[in-house]
């Protein structure tokens, strides 16, 4: 692999505990799948042997991280956003069958190539704006096999295109109709079949759970991650997002790497996150189709440098979003992130929520070669720009992706 040499680059580093880590004038050097060096133009060293890539001023960025989604299933829900438009509320919808009930029914009867054909364009609408790593849960299958099924196409994805994906297991993201009323032997199945069996193929890099209302409640949401950590693997959690159940400071006070949706986190709560380390991964694409109105405590989270990522939740239902670049600019208008904080939610804070942090996310030398050229010349443009698309080529470890 020939070592590249970007030259006359703004670079958006993301290094550092907070802002953009930016340097102008730069230039940096990838050697195989690493960045070896990076600096000021004043200093490069000659390095013969580089392909040169003069940027003219353009901003580079790490790789974008969709730290995130749910993006392997079946079918639409489209008519649910024509229900949701005439009246119906989120819950009215599960509680009569619809909801991830419906996408549940899909998944189910179609095979590993179909999921495999329906997800792969949603996949690519990601990767086209600069994304290098992105996270697919499974949770549409809420069986053994099927729940199997789902991450192996999400093991398929990484294979055929290329990008990094990170597997988690969601097996208690609903309650299966075959399961109505008994929801504790469902968890046990969870526990005792359907993740050991996931983990024995090798497909799980972390496990999650959905602790709502409509969902589990916080003893079931324990019982998971226990059984998870007891399996040695990492923990995550949905929680807060339409009423408090505490599942938050449960997953932080057992070391998850992420807690994520938050709109109903207590602001004392925030102080948990902050101490076990747990990412704070906010998703303004289900607040913005859910018309909520509460808001993640920031104030909070901010005051304890509790770090913030951001991801689009690609689901059918509640956030059928396949653009970081728009879920960037959504943080911003609906959460009041700064530009900033939108950026390293996509790069260095979402690699954290994934347990990548010391391998991507920033710009930093011995980090891994997955960077965005961008036709900007500075950071906020990206947050900033609704509908237009900026990426001009991405390098994804240490490879042109055009060229692979
Ligand atoms: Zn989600």
């Amino acid at each position: 692999m020939p070592r590249i040499l970007f030259r006359n680059a703004t670079l958006a580093c993301v290094d550092g505990d907070a802002g953009y880590g930016l340097r102008e004038n730069a230039a940096l050097l990838v050697d195989a799948d690493r960045i070896e060096w990076l600096g000021s133009m004043a200093s490069v060293p000659a390095f013969d042997d580089a392909e040169i890539v003069d940027c003219e001023g353009r901003l580079l960025t790490p790789g974008l991280i969709d730290c995130h989604t749910h993006l392997v299933y079946a079918g639409d829900r489209a008519d649910e956003f024509e229900a949701r438009l005439e009246g119906a509320g989120y819950a009215e919808i599960a509680a009569r069958g619809g909801g991830i009930m419906s996408t549940v029914r899909a998944t189910r009867a179609a095979s590993e190539a179909e999921l495999f054909a329906e997800t792969l364009p949603r996949v690519r609408a990601l990767l086209a704006e600069g994304v290098t790593t992105l996270e697919i849960k499974s949770g549409y299958g809420l069986d053994r096999d099927n729940e199997i099924k789902l991450l192996r196409v999400a093991e398929g994805i990484e294979r055929e295109l290329g990008v990094r994906v990170q597997k988690t297991f969601l097996g208690a993201h609903a309650l299966p109709p075959e399961f109505s009323g008994r929801a504790d032997d469902y968890i046990e199945l969870v526990c005792q079949e359907m993740l050991p069996a996931a983990v024995a193929e090798r497909l799980v890099d972390a496990v999650d759970v959905f602790i709502e209302s409509i969902a589990f409640d916080l003893e079931q949401g324990r019982r998971v991650l226990d059984r998870a950590r007891e399996l040695g693997l990492p923990i995550k959690a949905h929680a807060e997002q339409l009423s408090h159940l505490g599942g938050a400071a449960m997953a932080a006070a057992r070391g998850a790497l992420s807690v994520d949706h938050l709109e109903h986190l207590a602001a004392d709560e925030a102080a948990a996150l902050a101490e076990s380390g747990s990412v704070a991964v906010l998703l303004p694409g289900a607040f913005y189709v859910l018309r909520e109105t509460r808001l993640p405590p920031l104030t909070a989270l901010r005051q304890h440098a509790v770090p913030i990522a951001i991801a689009t939740d690609a689901n059918p239902g509640s956030s059928p979003l396949h653009s970081l670049l728009l879920t960037m600019n959504l943080a911003c208008t609906l959460f009041a992130l700064t530009p900033a904080e939108a950026l390293r939610g996509v790069t260095i804070n979402a690699a954290r929520a994934l347990g990548l942090g010391d391998l991507l996310g920033s710009l930093e030398v011995g980090k891994r070669a997955d960077i965005v050229l961008w036709d900007v010349n500075q950071p906020a443009m990206l947050s900033y720009r609704l509908g237009i698309n900026p990426c001009r080529r991405v390098l994804q470890g240490g490879r042109w992706r055009d060229e692979v």
